[in-house]
């Protein structure tokens, strides 16, 4: 339903909190962030944004994170169920709007090659599909790439690698994604609603378009790795 991210010199945690707080128009069922602090701390309930943040812990500090709102299309509410999802290994954290339509022989594609699915939701593929592909590719957009091409459904995704804690990579197909500009910071959401604080100069992707996100920047491609040139919009919209 919802997704917020950041990467840049303050700590993430807040920031997404706010963003998310921002989304609760549009409704949801439960909310969840990640962030890196040398290792993926992960927190995530069935509720609202209210009852995440009051079980984020004041040591989840670091630059980089990810954050959702769900509105449950596969697998009931729950704590287990809220995004984001992370693979086996904790490498990969991953949120997503939208509806993975082969997720079900993904998933038992990938239970067959050794993943272990602790959630009901289509997209947890996801996470397992780019902690895949991430360990033979040289960069986490190629990874999202390869793992994208695998996938049939809408989605919008932002995804964390904690072994690279200096960018988010976001890509969209159905669903929407906005990059926001900041200073020596970059914020990527589904709604600019939740970015209007921080920022008025922002990115629409189209579908079939990814970002990377950096403190210092960000770059758009498509899906076969060809650079897209976008240019700012500023909005104006009282936050
Ligand atoms: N299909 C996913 C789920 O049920 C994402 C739902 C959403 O867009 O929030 O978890």
């Amino acid at each position: 339903c919802g997704i917020v991210a950041y990467v840049g010199s303050k700590d993430a945690a807040p920031i997404l909190l706010e963003g998310l707080q921002r989304l609760e128009y549009r409704g949801y069922d439960s909310a969840g962030l990640a962030i890196v602090n040398k290792t993926l701390r992960t927190r995530k309930v069935k509720g609202r944004v209210a009852d995440l943040a009051a079980v984020v812990p004041a040591r989840f500090r670091g630059g980089v994170g990810i954050g959702h709102t769900r509105w449950a299309t596969h697998g009931v509410p729950s704590d287990v169920n809220a995004h984001p999802h992370v693979d086996g290994a904790e490498r990969v954290a991953v949120v997503h709007n939208g509806i993975i339509e082969n997720a079900d022989e993904l998933r038992a594609k990938l239970t067959v090659d050794g993943a272990t699915f602790t959630s009901e939701t289509d997209s947890e593929v996801l996470a397992h599909l780019i902690a895949r592909t991430v360990k033979d590719t040289d960069s986490l957009e190629e990874a999202v790439r390869t793992a994208l091409k695998r996938v049939v459904g809408t989605y919008g995704i932002a995804v964390l690698d904690a072994e690279r804690p200096g960018e988010v990579v976001v890509a969209r197909n159905g669903s929407p994604i906005v990059l926001g500009i900041g200073e020596k910071e970059m914020f990527a959401a589904s709604d600019v609603a939740a970015l209007v604080r921080y920022t008025r100069q922002v990115v629409h992707l189209e579908d079939g378009e990814l970002a990377t996100i950096r403190a210092d920047g960000f770059h758009t491609f498509t899906m076969d790795a060809t650079e897209t040139a976008k240019e700012p919009l500023t909005v104006d919209w009282d936050a």
